[in-house]
């Protein structure tokens, strides 16, 4: 498969740009594999290309019920960050900013990070101070983190956000992540399949998981559409599908709600936004894309569906905040909106682990957070399953520890996925 660079950009622009091959073949599915991945989303897709980088496991089938990217990998705000609390979570989402950092070169694929920092607002001295919390935290861990003291300063960096001293929640300072950002997300999941298609990875698309093979407890492959594959490991990373796949395998309760989360996207317009801001008085993130338009998103729906479509008052509650923020947007146009299922853990934090059964994997629980973390998921599941143990940087993110009762509780709101 040819190399993308400045020379087969111009040898192909001399013949018309009709020489390009297809990034990744559209292979027949093998009566068997090392390694079955169901789920062709982000995380599927960069486990498998980190089994075959890191472990030098090639025997490898992903299977994907749509076409790469009709999931949530393609449905995102596609904020990249990590400026957690809790050292479990923050050393997790570090280790995925620096796979970030050299991704584009790593699977010769311009996945277009764009390293503009996030911004978290703080609209009471309290929010400060929890902020304060938090940097500080960060910055134990190596991570960067700037504390923006005042308005004044806030202004100067997010110039069209509002805040006078009577607006509708009037600003105190925020939290920076200089190093956070966004990237674009098919370019993950399109980087991701080719690189992995590259080392020898079958890549199964319309093939969709419709059962497990087992022989007496052990999982040893799983019917399909496209027939029976048999495998020595089978992991499962299907997001929003969680529930509905792992029922597929006997296992009928799961520490996960599905839900809709919505996303927005504007019309155009010249460059305005240049940090990612997130709103501290409800839920709001915004960013600007490459292309110009205002990207933005809030709360999930406030009922657990498995509709890749949303409703009306999250549309209205998304806007009304996005305008008390940006008042001058409220004339800007919105372009498109759309939906997609969310795998809302009980405590916000995810799951990478081996079982539940055995000869099976689980990767699932990512809540609003899984695009940020595709690199370090796929990172830490194929060490899990290569090694049949968790890596120092996922062991505690365990299935059981909801039975257990310890929680990596982020926010600190308890078992309530709607609020993580
Ligand atoms: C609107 C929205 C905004 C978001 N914004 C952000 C953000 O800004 N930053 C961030 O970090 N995260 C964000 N997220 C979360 C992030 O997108 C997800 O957590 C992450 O993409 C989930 O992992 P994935 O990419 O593997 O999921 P998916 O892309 O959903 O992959 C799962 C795949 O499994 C497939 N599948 C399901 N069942 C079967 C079956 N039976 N057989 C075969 N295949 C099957 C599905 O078709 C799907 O393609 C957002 C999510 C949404 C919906």
């Amino acid at each position: 498969m040819a190399e993308y660079s400045v020379f087969s950009l111009l040898k192909n622009s001399f013949s018309g740009n009709r020489d390009w091959k297809p990034a990744w073949r559209k292979p027949d599915p093998k009566p068997e594999y090392d390694v079955v991945i169901v789920g062709g989303g982000g995380h599927g897709l960069s486990t498998a290309y980190y089994l075959g980088k890191e472990h030098g496991l090639t025997n490898v089938a992903v299977l994907e019920k749509g076409w790469l990217g009709s999931g949530n990998i393609g449905r995102n705000t596609t904020i990249v960050r990590s400026n957690y609390l809790l050292p479990e979570n923050s050393r997790f989402y570090e280790h995925s900013m620096k796979l970030w950092e050299g991704l584009s070169h790593d699977l010769n694929y311009n996945v277009m990070f764009s390293q503009r920092g996030i911004l978290n607002l703080a609209h009471t001295p309290g929010q400060l101070d929890d902020f304060a919390r938090r940097g500080n935290a960060m910055r134990h861990e190596g991570i960067d983190a700037e504390l923006v003291v005042g308005a004044e300063a806030v202004r100067r960096m997010v110039p069209g956000l509002d805040v006078s001293a009577n607006a509708r929640f009037p600003i105190v300072g925020g939290l920076m992540q200089p190093r956070a950002g966004t990237a674009r997300h098919d370019a993950v999941a399109w980087g991701y399949a080719r690189a992995a298609d590259r080392r020898g990875v079958d890549i199964l698309e319309n093939c969709e998981v419709t059962g497990f093979l087992r022989e007496g407890d052990r999982v040893v492959g799983v019917t399909t559409t496209r027939g029976d594959i048999r495998a020595r490991k089978v992991a499962v990373a299907v997001a929003g599908s969680t529930g509905r796949v792992m029922k597929l395998a006997g296992v009928d309760e799961m520490p996960i709600e599905s839900h809709v989360l919505q996303a927005f996207v504007s019309e155009s317009l010249k460059p305005v936004l240049h940090t990612v801001v997130t709103f501290g008085a409800g839920h709001l993130y915004a960013s600007q894309s490459d292309k110009g338009g205002l990207v933005f998103g809030g709360d999930i729906d406030g009922y657990n569906s498995y509709a890749q479509r949303g409703n009306l008052p999250v549309v209205e509650d998304v806007a009304s905040e996005f305008v008390a923020m940006f008042p001058g947007f409220s004339r800007v146009r919105l372009l498109r909106s759309w939906g997609g299922i969310m795998d809302m853990s009980m405590d916000g934090s995810p799951i990478i682990t081996t079982g539940p059964l055995p000869g099976m994997y689980l990767n699932c629980g990512w809540c609003y957070g899984g695009f940020k973390a595709t690199p370090a998921s796929g990172w830490c599941f194929a060490h899990t399953i290569a090694r049949d143990e968790p890596h120092p940087l996922n062991a505690a993110f365990t299935l059981d520890r909801f039975r257990r009762g310890i929680l990596i509780d982020e926010k600190g709101v308890g078992a309530t996925p709607r609020l993580h």
